[in-house]
């Protein structure tokens, strides 16, 4: 099948020329971003290929279905970033890839919580400079502190067993609890307690109508003085300015970000040379208690194998007229509403 893929950047054409030896597809390789001005370029793709910060509005969708695209494979997990309702209405078969690697995001979110705690971020550009003063890197034990976990889903529960080996306390708010974490000692609170009651706060939701702004000034004040906020999940899942008050005001005591709210015009590319246009963006990165990653906590060998065969294999099942479940559209409703 012809595929536009768009967002392609080297490390993609590695994993999915080499997933593409089974499948076999023709794939277009674009740099573009997929948005309504750049969507005539899948014209003649029977297939789109697309990431996370492709917008898969109404506009864009409409160019792809009268190009005649019928199928939109997204690479990723979340589907935030694509009107289901009109694609449905359009006839396009939206999938995803439901599930690569848990852990890599997992892995990420500590790696984040770690460094926080511990400074290594500060430590490694200050030893650098030839100084070697502890002031200011004082950490606390992780080890019988209670970790919040937002969202208990697939990568949720490798966070809770990864802080259950810490040793840490694990509390938890999710609409579906999960089993395997009351197994693991997990918790289960209401948001309100677990506000109260974390030392870190992870957020591990997909972006729905119910979580946007999960994390907004009124959850903020009701968290411990001293908070670590962490989102690995969606950028919106945090009202960015509420977190700025917050840190401005010294209730929260370090933040880990592998994703913001306005990410699209910045991440995945280098705009070292650029003048940051982005004020609430540039506030954040002022602050010594704030981590930044640009949404790489996907990023593992085996995530990227995983999502290559998944995706081409959604492709494939199309092609084939056969359902593999990761079919978005049609016929099943959203499972999470588009946020507006
Ligand atoms: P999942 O579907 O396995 O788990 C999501 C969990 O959230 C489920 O248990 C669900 O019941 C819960 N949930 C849904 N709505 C809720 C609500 N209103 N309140 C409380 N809980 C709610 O998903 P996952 O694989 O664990 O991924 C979670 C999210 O992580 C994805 O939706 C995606 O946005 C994000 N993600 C980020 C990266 C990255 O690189 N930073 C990579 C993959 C996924």
């Amino acid at each position: 099948m012809r595929v536009a893929f768009f967002s392609a950047h080297p490390f993609d054409r590695q994993y999915f020329d080499e997933a593409n030896r089974v499948h076999r597809h023709d794939l277009h390789y674009l740099d573009a971003r997929l948005t309504a001005a750049t969507a005539t370029l899948a014209n003649g793709h029977p297939a789109v290929c697309v990431f996370v910060n492709d917008r898969l509005d109404a506009p864009a969708l409409t160019i792809l279905a009268a190009g005649g695209t019928r199928i939109v494979a997204l690479r990723s997990a979340g589907f935030n970033h694509v009107d289901l309702t009109c694609a449905r209405a359009l006839g396009i078969t939206v999938s995803r890839v439901p599930a690569y690697s848990p852990h890599a995001v997992a892995e990420h979110t500590i790696a984040l919580m770690l460094s926080l705690n511990r400074k290594t971020h500060r430590a490694y550009a200050r030893v650098r400079e030839g100084n070697f003063s502890l002031d200011g890197l004082l950490g606390i034990d992780l080890f019988g502190r209670t970790i919040g976990i937002v969202g208990t889903g697939r990568i949720g529960t490798v966070v809770a067993h990864i802080a259950r080996g810490f040793g840490c306390r694990v509390v938890a708010y999710d609409i579906a609890p999960s089993a395997e974490c009351g197994a693991l000692g997990v918790e289960y609170v209401s948001l309100d307690q677990l506000w109260a009651q974390s030392d870190v706060v992870t957020l591990h939701t997909p972006l729905t109508q119910d979580t946007r702004h999960l994390v907004n000034a009124r959850a903020i004040s009701a968290m411990k003085p001293g908070v670590m906020i962490i989102n690995t999940g969606r950028g919106a899942l945090v009202d960015t300015r509420a977190l700025i008050d917050g840190l401005k005001s010294g209730h929260l005591g370090a933040v880990g970000l592998d994703v913001y709210e306005e990410e699209e015009n910045l991440f995945f590319e280098d705009h070292s040379s650029h003048i940051m246009q982005d004020d609430v963006f540039a506030r954040l990165l002022t602050f010594p208690n704030v981590l930044v990653t640009a949404h790489q906590a996907f990023f593992t060998q085996e995530a990227l194998r995983a999502i290559s065969e998944t995706t081409l294999d959604n492709i494939s099942a199309f092609e084939q007229h056969r359902r593999n479940g990761h079919e978005l559209t049609p016929p099943e409703p959203d499972p999470h509403p588009r946020v507006t």
